[in-house]
């Protein structure tokens, strides 16, 4: 039987949001970033004053406020907006400020507890492609594809430089590098959901193919699962 549920995780740049918008194209599924409610939260809680690194109120404010994700109607730069309180946020997720201190809010278990209900929804009506970090361990641990894309950290860096110069932003490379390594670091070692393949994850190195080739490998797992 065709997937219902494909879950795709790794690291930041690791090209989850590329492969994972048009796999879900071709299949005419709904594409679920997890990490925009975790920016969602921390651009909330930046603006209101919150410490980031107070689990408690953050997941006060994760109770208190409505974050939703629906389908952009123009291409977007992730192809989906995202709305905190009816207020679209999307072009503010990737601000600076919210990239430095997102894995911070996310690494509170109270944090996590208030969005996994939140993710599960969509996972329980299917026909869903669902990247983050701990979507096949967590999140949809039944999940019947499971994906972990990775790549060195150099090439991560070039692309997120790419994507953001793509948007007309000129980033420093080196605070590129240092952010996405920080984040990598804290998302692996935090003591819940920590980022790392579910046992059964197909692991993807995808430094050395084009995006064209990613999806081609990843429709050719869907048709095994499919015959
Ligand atoms: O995918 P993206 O880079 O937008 O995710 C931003 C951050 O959100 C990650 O670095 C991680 O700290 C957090 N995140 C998470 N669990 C997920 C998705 C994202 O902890 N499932």
């Amino acid at each position: 039987m065709r997937p219902s549920v494909i879950a795709i995780d790794g690291p930041a740049g690791s090209g989850k949001t590329v492969v994972g918008q048009r796999i879900a194209e071709i299949l005419g599924y709904l594409y679920l970033d997890t990490g925009a409610f975790y920016r969602a939260l921390t651009w909330l809680a930046l603006n209101r004053g919150i410490d980031p690194h107070d689990g408690q109120a953050l997941a006060m404010l994760a109770r208190q406020a409505s974050i939703e994700i629906e389908r952009a109607t123009e291409p977007g730069e992730r192809g989906y907006r995202v709305l905190v309180d009816g207020q679209d946020i999307t072009h503010e997720l990737t601000l600076p400020s919210v990239s430095n201190t997102v894995s911070i809010v996310a690494a509170h278990p109270e944090v996590r507890a208030e969005m996994l209900p939140l993710q599960r929804r969509v996972v329980r009506r299917g026909h869903v492609v669902i990247a983050g970090r701990d979507i096949g361990t967590v999140v949809a641990p039944h999940a019947e594809l499971k994906l972990y894309l990775n790549a060195p950290l150099p090439v991560r860096v070039a692309r997120r430089i790419a994507q953001l110069k793509a948007i007309g932003i000129e980033p420093d490379p080196n605070a590129v590098a240092a952010e996405m390594a920080e984040r990598d670091r804290i998302d692996q070692s935090r003591s819940v959901a920590p980022l790392k393949p579910a046992p059964d994850a197909v692991i993807l190195d995808t430094s050395t193919m084009s995006v064209d080739e990613e999806v081609a490998f990843i429709l050719d797992l869907i048709a095994r699962k499919d015959p």
